[in-house]
């Protein structure tokens, strides 16, 4: 072969190994390029279902929060799976998932219901009252101020998914729903209502024996040759009938004021000066027994309201009595200051005794009607039918204002009142 026809051949084979180069080239970099758009799509969907997972989770876990009730779900063996934050607040914001249902809730008494709901896996509703305990652990001081609780165990299994089900045998072992409902105040209502009747009961029967009883003697001795003992027995009955249609009148009060009908409420003018010292008048015979003494300030010196007068008496008459009642036998200083406010027209009353005072266990309670802290009827026993607060309170709102106690027991025990001086 001559030169030139070399020299073509190897041009000719060059030109042929870089068009297949190229060709290669091509087809690997679409090669590539289509990997990498299968990449790019497939990461795209996963950061999609990542997303998507999360966001279901977000909203599963708002879902359960949502809850007021603590909620638990649990395996066979009592270990925590799921548990929202109603729950873990009830156990003093400690972690509970993959913990025992024991070392979670340290009460006995509601281990021994949780265990024994699992171990039984039928649906159940049980109502527990707990003494003077809590959930989770507790520090001494808590101990001492926990009070009754009341709550309602709402067990069931939780129905086995079919989605992982073979011959309907699930693989997935069964899961357990616990619900921790707390029923306190529904239950202390109740058990007001309850100690309503029995006090109520009580009250009314009372006079109604005593008036009874006399009125045999009355008919069936001879007593009434007697003016003088007749005389005593018809006070005697007097006093007692007094006693029964003051109590009846306190339920028809606060009946009234319950029926929300504000309308059935005068709205005149009068001075609360005036108010307060009729009330001290009333109460002086008292006040003159107990040795108690008596202050009052008024800031203007004459405080002019808008509203239902008897139902103002009412009020103020039942916190002063009550600071009168409730401590007979201690030397008392009751505090009286009214104080009107010029900007925004609200008038603030304080009244305060250095009494005996209201545990604090107790003071969220006082307004609630027929609450009473002391509630047996004994020979020393307050009178009282528990309804007086509740009636303030009514009485109180009714024009538009509020009332609140606080108390330092033995120290100092206030009722504060604001309310606007136009109603
Ligand atoms: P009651 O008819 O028993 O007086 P109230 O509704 O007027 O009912 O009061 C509720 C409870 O609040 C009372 O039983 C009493 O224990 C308590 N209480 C109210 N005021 C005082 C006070 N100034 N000092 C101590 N305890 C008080």
């Amino acid at each position: 072969m001559n030169m030139p026809a070399i020299t073509v051949t190897l041009l000719l084979i060059t030109a042929g190994s870089l068009i297949c180069s190229m060709i290669l080239w091509r087809l690997l970099t679409a090669q590539n390029n289509k990997a990498q758009a299968a990449y790019a799509t497939h990461r795209k969907e996963h950061q999609e279902i990542l997303a998507k997972t999360k966001a279901e989770r977000r909203e599963l876990k708002l879902l359960l929060n949502a809850f007021d009730d603590a909620l638990v779900i649990t395996n066979a063996a009592g270990i925590i799976q799921v548990a929202n934050e109603a729950a873990r607040k009830l156990c003093e914001g400690r972690r509970l998932r993959g913990k025992s249902i024991s070392s979670t809730f340290l009460n006995h008494e509601i281990c021994q219901h949780l265990t024994n709901a699992i171990g039984n896996n039928q649906a159940s509703k049980q109502k527990i009252i707990l003494t003077n305990s809590s959930f989770g652990e507790q520090n001494s001081k808590q101990r001492n101020t926990i009070e009754d609780s009341a709550w309602v165990i709402d067990y069931a299994p939780l129905p086995v998914s079919d989605i992982n089900a073979t011959n309907g045998i699930s693989k997935e072992p069964p899961l357990h729903r616990i619900i921790l409902r707390n029923v306190t105040s529904e239950h202390r209502t109740d058990q007001v209502k309850r100690e309503f009747v029995a006090n109520a009961s009580h009250e009314l029967r009372t006079p109604l024996a005593i008036i009874s009883g006399y009125l045999e003697n009355l008919i069936d001795d001879d007593v009434l040759d007697s003016p003088a003992t007749s005389r005593k027995i018809l006070t005697t009955m007097r006093k007692h009938s007094e006693r029964l249609a003051h109590l009846i009148d306190e339920m028809l009060i606060i009946s009234k004021l319950e029926s929300g009908d504000a309308a059935q409420l005068n709205n005149d003018p009068f001075v609360l000066n005036d108010t307060i010292t009729t009330i001290i008048d009333r109460l002086s015979p008292v006040i003159q027994k107990q040795h108690a003494t008596l202050t009052t300030s008024y800031i203007p010196d004459n405080i002019s309201l808008t509203g239902d007068s008897f139902y103002w008496e009412q009020a103020l008459f039942n916190i002063i009595e009550n600071a009168l009642k409730q401590n007979a036998g201690s030397p008392l200083h009751i505090d009286i200051s009214a104080t009107v406010c010029e900007e925004n027209k609200q008038l603030t009353i304080d009244i305060t005794d250095n009494g005996k005072g209201i545990p604090s266990t107790h003071l969220p309670y006082i307004f609630n009607r027929f609450y009473r802290v002391q509630k047996h009827h004994s020979q020393n026993e307050v009178k009282g039918t528990g309804l007086g607060l509740s009636i303030v309170k009514h009485a109180i709102e009714a024009h538009g204002g509020k009332i609140t106690a606080t108390s330092t027991p033995g120290i100092k025990t206030t009722f504060s009142i604001t309310c606007p001086v136009e109603s």
